[in-house]
């Protein structure tokens, strides 16, 4: 079991600063998912952590050892890439065991009870005496995570080790994934561009964007109080609606609606729910411009919630799509456009007007310079 802290890890190549300066703390046992868009650094991060890449500053402990210049090997750390990575002329067995007895750390009888236990927890019995062209990518895959587990590692590094797979078996080895973690308690860094990948399996999620941490939080700390208009915007999907607005008096002020905000503020959410630091600032400028964020989902047809009472502005409804278990409705006020999630088979014709309403504690208000959340 293993702790693995990040100080001001940074790594340049040349001119790209592919990592910025990151501070973190994997826990003991902990499954941490890394997610971002492509060219953030989330490879990045992870070859640092397991030696492939050489920091240009900054210090990564694992336990109380620093390991920040030691050879890969001395990590004991394994990973699981996205290619699977297996050698095409040997078995399944032969691949999970690879460089098992160089040094003599495992003894031959050690290695057939460590691969006999792995292949029954992956189920790959049936695979170790096959060649990788005769499996299919999730069982290419399980191997790959039988090479990993058979070392008992402190650590385990995963690279997208998901994103070859077809959809369906994507979700099916996500709870595998899930299930193992369960099993072994092993502290696990995962890394993915895929944000649904990173809120079913990440106990933690980290999100980044430009070589930086934006975000550290369970899941659904993460959807219901994002720091910034970033996080907001990449965690949920449809994307959460942005509207720029005058905030006067507790009112979120546009052309064509008022949104009384309901009092206190999100950033005293953020301290009690969220890990990340508070962005309360009481020195903060000028708050009269906002941009008002709001989850389609957190839009309802008035008709649709009467509960949330008098909430109410009108749109106009633009385009529905049918999602099978909702109806996704573009409508327009004034100069500005957003997405809502109504009931499946709400019937709504393109150009009439409708009653919409909200939930007013599920708003989110964010600064338009820097984008980050103050309500
Ligand atoms: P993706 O999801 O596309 O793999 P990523 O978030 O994992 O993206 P990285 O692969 O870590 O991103 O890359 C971060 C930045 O560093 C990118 O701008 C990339 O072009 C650059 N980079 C990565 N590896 C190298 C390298 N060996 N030489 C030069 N630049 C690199």
């Amino acid at each position: 079991m293993t702790t693995i802290t990040l100080r001001n890890l940074r790594k340049e190549f040349d001119d790209v600063v592919a990592v910025n300066g990151l501070d973190l703390t994997v826990r003991d046992g902990e499954f941490l998912v890394v997610v971002g868009p492509s060219g953030c650094g989330k490879s990045t991060t992870l070859r640092l952590l397991a030696g492939l890449e050489t920091a240009t500053d900054g210090e990564i402990r694992m336990d109380d050892r620093d390991v920040t210049g030691t050879e890969p090997k001395d990590r004991n750390v394994a990973m699981v890439f996205q290619n699977y990575a297996l050698y095409p002329h040997m078995t399944g067995r032969r691949n999970v065991t690879f460089g098992m007895n160089a040094g003599g750390s495992f003894t031959d009888e050690e290695i057939n009870r460590r691969v006999a236990e792995a292949a029954e927890t992956l189920d790959i019995t049936d695979l170790l005496d096959r060649k990788p062209q005769a499996m299919s990518g999730g069982e290419r895959q399980r191997v790959a995570l039988g090479r990993a587990i058979v070392r008992d590692p402190d650590a385990f590094l995963m690279d997208e080790p998901l994103s070859n797979l077809d959809a369906k078996l994507r979700i099916q080895m996500r709870a595998e994934l899930t299930q193992l973690h369960a099993e072994l308690g092993t502290t696990t860094v995962y890394v993915t561009h895929d944000q649904t990948e990173a809120m079913t399996l990440g106990e933690r999620v980290v999100v980044m964007d430009d070589g930086r941490i934006q975000q550290v939080d369970p899941p659904q700390s993460l959807y219901d109080f994002p720091a910034n208009r970033f996080v907001a915007e990449f965690i949920g999907d449809p994307a959460m609606n942005m509207i720029d607005v005058a905030v006067e008096e507790g009112v979120a002020v546009h052309d064509a609606f008022r949104i009384p905000l309901p009092a206190g503020n999100a950033a005293d959410e953020t301290g009690s729910g969220s890990e990340t630091e508070s962005l309360a600032d009481p020195d903060a400028g000028d708050r009269s411009h906002a941009v008002l964020g709001v989850r389609p989902e957190d839009l309802h047809l008035a008709r649709e919630r009467p509960d949330l009472g008098e909430t109410e502005f009108d749109a106009t409804v633009d385009v529905t799509e049918p999602l099978g278990d909702s109806l996704l409705v573009h409508c327009s006020v004034g100069d500005a456009t957003f997405k809502m999630s109504a009931e499946p088979r709400s019937s709504l014709d393109p150009g009439g007007t409708v009653s919409v309403t909200y939930d007013s504690e599920r708003l989110h208000l964010f600064e338009p310079e820097t984008g980050e959340a103050f309500y």
